[in-house]
């Protein structure tokens, strides 16, 4: 078992102090949900875990199994198993989708695999046809053209070819109509089940219907103001997240 944890994370952008003590922890088979209104810092949270540097660590620690990552590059995160897929994620029109694929299965396996790996490709259409992604995406630039959903499905597709320690999505089921929100809720509950721990932040109950959440942590002002469990979805979605806040009498 591997364990991520965020210990009293406090995050500034451009000198501003966005997250203010943020502490949570994901167990490999766990499937953790992130909830919180517009701006409490769910976004900035996935980046600071990514190592993105424009996010910059004031105080706290990212620690896995134990051991603090908070100062390692990006590309060192991902070796040692966190991927983070973002919820606006980059295009780069002049890399294939392929070869970011095999490229990244490379570092995972900690040595450069034939190129273009057959089975790399193989497990990649079977994942693409899973979540509804045309075949042709592998040839295609990243990002290149991408609808909302073909963005969304993409990141999802490399959590599941990875199968990281921790696969952390930033909104996946967000701009995704109902069939594409069935595929990924099926394809993020498939990747814990072979063992990797989730962490997804989303707006919407509706995923409920296809993930099973193991806990639910609430953010609100760069702070987690609650842990609980699907039923705290259930109740934000009918009352909204400032009734919600009043009825717990969360002060913060
Ligand atoms: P959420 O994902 O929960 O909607 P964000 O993490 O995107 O929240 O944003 C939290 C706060 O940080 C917001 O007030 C936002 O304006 C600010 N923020 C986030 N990223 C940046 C940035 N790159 N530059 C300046 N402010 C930012
Ligand atoms: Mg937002
Ligand atoms: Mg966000």
């Amino acid at each position: 078992m591997h364990r991520l944890q965020v210990e009293n994370l406090r995050v500034a952008v451009s000198g501003k102090e966005i997250l203010r003590g943020v502490t949570l922890s994901i167990s490999t088979g766990e499937v953790v949900v992130l909830m919180g209104p517009n701006g409490s810092g769910k976004s900035t949270l996935f980046q600071a875990i990514a190592g993105n540097p424009k996010y910059e660590i004031i105080d706290g620690d990212i620690l896995l199994d134990g051991e603090s990552i908070k100062d390692l590059p990006p590309e060192e995160r991902f070796a040692r198993g966190i991927y983070v897929g973002f919820q606006s994620p980059i295009a780069v029109p002049e890399v294939r989708f392929a070869f970011l694929l095999q490229a990244m299965m490379n570092i995972r396996a900690g040595k450069k695999l034939t190129d273009p790996n057959p089975q790399v490709l193989a497990q990649a259409q079977k994942i693409a046809a899973e979540l509804g992604l045309r075949p042709d995406v592998f040839n295609r630039g990243v990002g290149a053209g991408f609808s909302g959903g073909e963005f969304k499905r993409a990141e999802v597709l490399q959590a599941l070819l990875l199968n990281p320690k921790f696969a952390i999505l930033d909104e996946p089921d967000s701009g995704l109509d109902i069939d594409g929100i069935s595929a990924v809720g099926k394809a993020v509950m498939r990747l814990a089940s072979s063992g990797s721990g989730i962490l997804i932040s989303t707006h919407y109950a509706r995923v409920l219907k296809f993930i099973k959440p193991t806990k639910v942590y609430v953010m609100a002002e760069g702070r987690v103001v609650l842990e609980g469990d699907e039923n705290v979805i259930k109740r934000i979605e009918e009352v909204g997240y400032q009734s919600y806040f009043n009825e717990i009498k969360q002060a913060f």
